[in-house]
């Protein structure tokens, strides 16, 4: 690997790359993102290409430095024993991966065993990231989740007890039929593990799911928004009794165990993300892979055959190049600076306006003079010398405040 004359593409300070893998052993009726399943035999092209793919993103960025890594989906831990460790040791040849960084990866509780939590973090991964979503099995069920309650205790047990020590516990709240007794138990539950971090994650029923059709056809209740609300609020303060910092709006962390990798885009930093329908922020372009995993495992494979050069710059035509992209959008200045602001402002602890200016290349506080003074008249945002920050009473209709940045 050369490292020679790197164009600033990627700055020096680096940039998250995130794997998506869009393989699960079941869909679930609520699930709207870009993953299948019963495609078991893309599985084993999957690995040449996205190792391709990572290969020639490093040649054509002139391995730049890699700050966090965050394998999602999907159900990464769904592919076979070893796969993890391949993609890294292709990340690691073809980037400079931070000794420091930040490598998670989301597991279904149904894979983890001692012995696969083992593998996992004998492959290199370092942080761990569990779908959990209830603790109630009724509610497991309606979800179409392959796991019960007692499988993510234990698969929560079974990392620690094979040396991980940073674990994430993702839980869904606002689900049809969930009742707050449900959501208390749970939490509480969840809380006893004592989690380094926890994401909490209101149900939204998304159109062309099944779940949204077993709404519309009365089969399940839709979600009830005050009730949701209550859940939020019972979670705020039970988390903050127990010790856990809320940093982003669905984010708790223990102190010093914010997720690094989120922190790349809620602080609307640089990241590349490979595998079928993966979002890229580099330079001044959004960018995602084509979607269907066939055509990615197809056309990533033989990207390194087309000869991959340095890019000199990230323009539209160096783009039009890249045989595993779908799509990409040019982000204007305009752009830049509103999703700088409300990317930012999900961050609780407030928005630097200095710093957050120096990412957009622009006085933002000159710039949205006029909505951070509405926002501040109307109690959505508090404004503390330079930092600005939700009121606490906006955190749920947080839309509210956002959307007066967008021009
Ligand atoms: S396991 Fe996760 S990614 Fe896979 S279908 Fe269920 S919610 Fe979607």
């Amino acid at each position: 690997m050369t490292t020679s004359n790197p164009p600033q593409i990627v700055p020096n300070s680096g940039m998250g790359l995130y794997v998506h893998v869009p393989f699960c052993k079941t869909k679930c009726p609520y699930c709207d993102f870009n993953t299948y399943q019963g495609i078991e035999n893309l599985i084993e092209p999957f690995l040449p290409a996205i190792t391709s793919e990572i290969t020639c993103w490093g040649d054509a960025l002139a391995h730049p430095p890699v700050k966090s890594v965050f394998f999602g989906g999907g159900t990464p831990s769904y592919l076979p024993q070893g796969d993890i460790e391949r993609i890294l040791v292709a990340i690691q040849s073809s980037f400079q991966v931070d000794p420091a960084a930040e490598i998670s990866i989301e597991a279904n509780p149904g894979d983890l065993d001692e012995a696969a939590c083992a593998g996992i973090l004998n492959q290199g991964v370092n942080r761990l990231s569990i779908g959990v979503q209830s603790l109630d099995n009724d509610l497991l069920n309606l979800l179409g989740r392959r796991h019960q309650a007692s499988e993510a205790v234990e698969a929560f047990q079974s990392a620690r007890q094979a040396g991980f020590d940073n674990v994430n516990l993702d839980l869904m709240y606002g689900l049809p039929n969930q009742s707050m007794e449900q959501w208390q138990k749970t939490l509480s539950s969840l809380i006893e593990l004592t989690p380094e971090h926890i994401s909490l994650y209101a149900l939204t029923i998304e159109e062309g799911t099944p779940m949204h059709r077993w709404a519309a056809e009365g089969k399940i209740p839709e979600p009830d928004s005050d009730l949701a609300a209550d859940m939020y609020q019972h979670a705020r303060e039970v988390l903050a009794e127990a010790g856990y910092h809320h940093y982003e709006i669905s984010n708790w962390s223990l102190p010093g165990r914010a997720c690094e990798h989120n922190l790349v885009y809620w602080e609307n930093g640089p990241y590349l993300g490979v595998g079928p329908g993966a979002h890229s922020r580099l330079g001044d372009y959004r960018f995602w892979t084509v979607l269907s995993p066939r055509d990615y495992n197809t056309k990533a494979a033989t990207w390194a055959d087309s000869g991959v050069q340095p890019l000199a710059d990230l323009v539209e035509t160096a783009l039009q190049g890249i045989p595993t992209l779908g799509g990409w959008e040019h982000l204007s200045l305009e752009t830049t600076c509103s999703e700088t602001m409300f990317l930012g402002l999900r961050l609780l602890d407030g928005l630097n306006l200095s710093e957050a200016s120096a990412i957009a290349g622009t006085d933002l506080a000159k710039k949205f003079q006029t909505p951070i003074q509405e926002c501040l008249n109307l109690g959505l945002l508090e404004q503390d010398g330079d930092c600005l920050k939700l009121t606490k009473q906006t955190y749920l209709v947080a839309n509210q405040a956002f959307t007066r940045f967008l021009e």
